[in-house]
Order: structure tokens, then C-alpha cells, then sequence
């Protein structure tokens, strides 16, 4: 449903978040050119860098938990997928550079990590509900930083974006395949595929893939396993497992912790990294069989980035670009 102020659009997802009444879309025939903009990035005069907020543009109380500035004007120049840190960090960085973005999450954790920033929370609607989403709040550019696990968010943000001719931008540490660790690694394609490896490995087995998954490894029936994840699966586990509810990043010691209670075998997915984590790194010190899960193949649109830094930089010469055009 669109609702109108005037002849203006007021997006859904504001509406939803109960910012209605917040949105000031940009006006006036010209866009402010990138020459005047701070940071190169924004207009200082968007910027909000303390100072007197006026009431219409703070933040709803509906998101007033993830906004950390306080305020939101209801302008979007960037959508960014979010549920990484990669993605917290990002939005972090944009908004220090007053950029108008809105971070994405799908809502799968009970209580997700608050995120800066205005944040709107659900699935769009398959490829058309992002397509709406995008058109309503004349997003410009997009930052896919959702899981490297998240395909079909992936397979959707490139469609759509292909379709509305939106630059796109895929934010992901880069693989774990390059390691020098790797190719001791037991690399598979998906879950099926490690629950099919580990009928041959040893107990215990540490299960560090999240819980959407853990249905593919129930076929393991009673064995001795920590299943690790921030919410419990909703699957009833066969005897001998046990869930270890816990939020990463996890430290070294607490990886020794985990380990020294017998843990024989790691199952991971390659989120990736520019380094190993203490898991990995803590297998290769002592022997524990690795199980790695494969990255699916990129979708065939958008600019793959590995770093907040490139990030940052992709985002302010698209932006730039389609101000320019
Ligand atoms: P997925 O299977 O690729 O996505 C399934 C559906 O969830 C999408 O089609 C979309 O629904 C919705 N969705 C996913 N990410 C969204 C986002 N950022 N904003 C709005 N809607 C989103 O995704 P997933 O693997 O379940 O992951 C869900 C979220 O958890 C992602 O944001 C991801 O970054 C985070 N996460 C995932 C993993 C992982 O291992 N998969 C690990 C850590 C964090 P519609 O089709 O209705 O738009």
C-alpha cells in the first residue's frame, strides 16, 4: 500500500516502522551535487552530528532501539542487506559520512545485535516485494552484506537490481579456501553433504553452522554433539546432543573451552575471513577433523567487495554517479 503526502510517496517500510509522519523526501529540482557534499558523500547540511535535532526527524519509537543518531529523515539513498557485522560496520562507517541509508534485516534472531541507523525489519516479498521497496523509496545504490550463506537473498538482490538497472554491491569476507589449512579441510558442497562425511568421523562433533540447518544432520541420530547457535533449532535432537546456545565472536580461550570437552570433529560454513577464526585455527593446533560447507556461486550481477573500506569507497562513487546522471 502507498501512502502519499501531498504528491509525494511515503514509503512502506517507513510506514511500517511507524515513520510516516517523519518522511521528508528530497525536494527541489536539483540534487545536491557531490561537490558540495562534506564527506563527498552527503550535503553537510543533512549531517547530524549532534546539534538541535528537530522533533520530525527523530527516530520512531518503533526503531528508536537500532537508531543510534536518533533521527531519521525518511531519505534512502542506500539500502544495505544487512545481518553481518560486515553490514553493521558498513552502516557505522556511511552514517559518520551522513550518508541516508536504511540497514535490512530479515528478522530470523530473536534479539539481533542493535544496528546504527534507521532499520527496517522482514522479507521484502520474494524479487517483486524488493523491487517495490526499492522504487517506493528511490533507493540508488544497494549493498547486499547479508551472510555469504543468504543465497536467496542474494539470487533476489541481484534479479532485482538487475532489473531496475540499480548498481549493486556484494560485501563478503573473502573465502576460507586460500588458507593454507584448507586443503586439510573436508570440503563439501552443502549440509547433506557434510552429514554424509561425518557418519565416518569422530564424536564429539562441534556443529557451528546455525540452526536453520541443523534438520540436514539430524539423520546422525544419537551420536555426541554440540549443536552451537544464538537461538535453539526447533527440531527435537536425538539423544546425546546438546545445544550450546551462544553468540560469536568467540575468543580463543572460550574455543579451548569448548573444545576440551572432547570435541573430535568442527563443522563450519566458509563465512571466510581475511584470516582463520579461533576455531579454525585452534582445529589446526590440535588435530580436529574440519568439516567446511562451500560458499553457493555468486549470482551473475553486482560487484563482489571484501572489505568496509571498499565498501565505503563503491558507495560514494555510485552514489556520486547517479546524482551525476
Ligand atoms: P536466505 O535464505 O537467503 O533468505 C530467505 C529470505 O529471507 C529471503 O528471500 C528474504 O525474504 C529474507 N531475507 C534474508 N535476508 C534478509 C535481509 N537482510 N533483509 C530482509 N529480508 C531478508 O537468508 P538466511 O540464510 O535465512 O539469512 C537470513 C539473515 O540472517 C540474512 O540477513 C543473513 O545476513 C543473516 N545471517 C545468515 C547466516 C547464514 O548462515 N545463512 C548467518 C549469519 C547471519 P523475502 O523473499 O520475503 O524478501
Amino acid at each position: 500500500m502507498l501512502h502519499r503526502r501531498g504528491r509525494r510517496r511515503i514509503p512502506r517500510a517507513c510506514v511500517l516502522a511507524g515513520l510516516g509522519a517523519a518522511r521528508v523526501r528530497r525536494s527541489g529540482p536539483t540534487p545536491v551535487g557531490v561537490s558540495e557534499r562534506g564527506s563527498g558523500l552527503t550535503s553537510p547540511k543533512r549531517r547530524h552530528s549532534g546539534g538541535t535535532v528537530p522533533d520530525s526527524h527523530r527516530c520512531s519509537t518503533a526503531i528508536e532501539a537500532h537508531c543510534s543518531t536518533g533521527w531519521f529523515d525518511g531519505l534512502m539513498d542506500v539500502l544495505i542487506l544487512g545481518g553481518t557485522t560486515k553490514a553493521r560496520q558498513l552502516a557505522t562507517r556511511l552514517i559518520d559520512e551522513g550518508v541516508d541509508l536504511c540497514s535490512s534485516l530479515a528478522g530470523r534472531t530473536k534479539s539481533p545485535r542493535p544496528v546504527p541507523g534507521p532499520t527496517r525489519v522482514g522479507g521484502f516479498g520474494g524479487i517483486d516485494g524488493l523491487k517495490e521497496f526499492l522504487t517506493d523509496n528511490e533507493v540508488k545504490v544497494m549493498v547486499d552484506a547479508s551472510h555469504p550463506f543468504a543465497a536467496a537473498m542474494h539470487g533476489h538482490a541481484a534479479q532485482a537490481c538487475r532489473d531496475l538497472n540499480l548498481p549493486l554491491a556484494r560485501l563478503a569476507p573473502p573465502s576460507w579456501r586460500t588458507q593454507p589449512e584448507a586443503a586439510t579441510w573436508h570440503w563439501v558442497d552443502d549440509h547433506d553433504g557434510a552429514a554424509q562425511v561425518l557418519a565416518d568421523l569422530p564424536d564429539v562433533i562441534l556443529l557451528t553452522v546455525g540452526r536453520q540447518p541443523v534438520s540436514h544432520y539430524l539423520r546422525l541420530g544419537p551420536r555426541r554433539v554440540i549443536v552451537r547457535c544464538v537461538d535453539a533449532p526447533e527440531e527435537e535432537l536425538p539423544a546425546g546432543w546438546k545445544v550450546l546456545r551462544e553468540r560469536g565472536p568467540f575468543t580463543l580461550d572460550r574455543e579451548r573451552e569448548i573444545f576440551s570437552q572432547g570435541v573430535a570433529t568442527l563443522v563450519s560454513k566458509d563465512s571466510g575471513g581475511t584470516g582463520l577464526d579461533p576455531k579454525l585455527r585452534l582445529a589446526a593446533e590440535t588435530d580436529v577433523q574440519v568439516v567446511m560447507v562451500s560458499r553457493g556461486p555468486a549470482p551473475g550481477w553486482g560487484d563482489e567487495l571484501s572489505t568496509v573500506d571498499d565498501a565505503v569507497q563503491w558507495t560514494s562513487d555510485h552514489i556520486a554517479t547517479v546524482i551525476e546522471q
